[in-house]
């Protein structure tokens, strides 16, 4: 039986943080599925198609993974997938709690669905989505941080926002 897993988030953009999680992830399962959670309550930079065009760039050279969305509870999103893993990062402890609350309440709802906890590279483990926004916003540069795709359009959207580098 292959292993299918899911990586979700929000992915506001997708760092290298994130890609470090991806390619950790193919070493231990057959197939990885990164899937952006389409959340209408939460307010993004990018849109879910522009998040997914950022990494599906970003992974265009990797096998065994592709990008999806989903709009449903994650749990039912896996099971429909024919996966049974939720893979997670963990930076720090800052992550744990928050973490720990998803994966038990996931399998409060659902006992078949696993999550996997994964740590980056220490040199990621500072990096977040929402830093490299503020930093761009502020006209920093996020070079290094992020996948190519995702600074060009960091840049455009910054320039059609009125702020970031000129
Ligand atoms: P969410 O809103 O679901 O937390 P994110 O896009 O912020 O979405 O993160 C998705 C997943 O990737 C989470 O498990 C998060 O802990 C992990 N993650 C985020 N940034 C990094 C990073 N720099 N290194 C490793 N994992 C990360």
């Amino acid at each position: 039986m292959k292993r299918i897993a899911v990586y979700p988030g929000t992915f506001d953009p997708f760092t290298n943080g994130h890609i470090d999680i991806v390619e950790r992830g193919l070493r231990i399962f057959d197939e990885l599925i990164v899937a952006v959670a389409a959340n209408p309550h939460k307010s993004q930079l990018f849109t879910v198609e522009e998040r997914k065009e950022i990494i599906r760039d970003a992974i265009k050279d990797m096998r065994n993974v592709r990008v999806d969305s989903f709009d449903d509870l994650l749990v039912d999103y896996v099971r429909n997938q024919k996966a049974n893993v939720v893979i997670r990062g963990l930076r720090a402890v800052s992550d744990f709690e928050y973490e720990f609350q998803m994966a038990l309440m996931n399998r409060k709802i659902c006992e078949e669905v696993e999550t996997v906890f994964m740590m980056p590279n220490q040199a990621y483990s500072y990096l977040s989505s929402r830093i490299v926004k503020e930093i761009a916003l502020l006209g920093g540069s996020v070079s290094g941080l992020v996948p190519p795709l995702a600074e060009k359009m960091l840049r455009e959207r910054c320039q059609a926002l009125g702020k970031g580098a000129k």
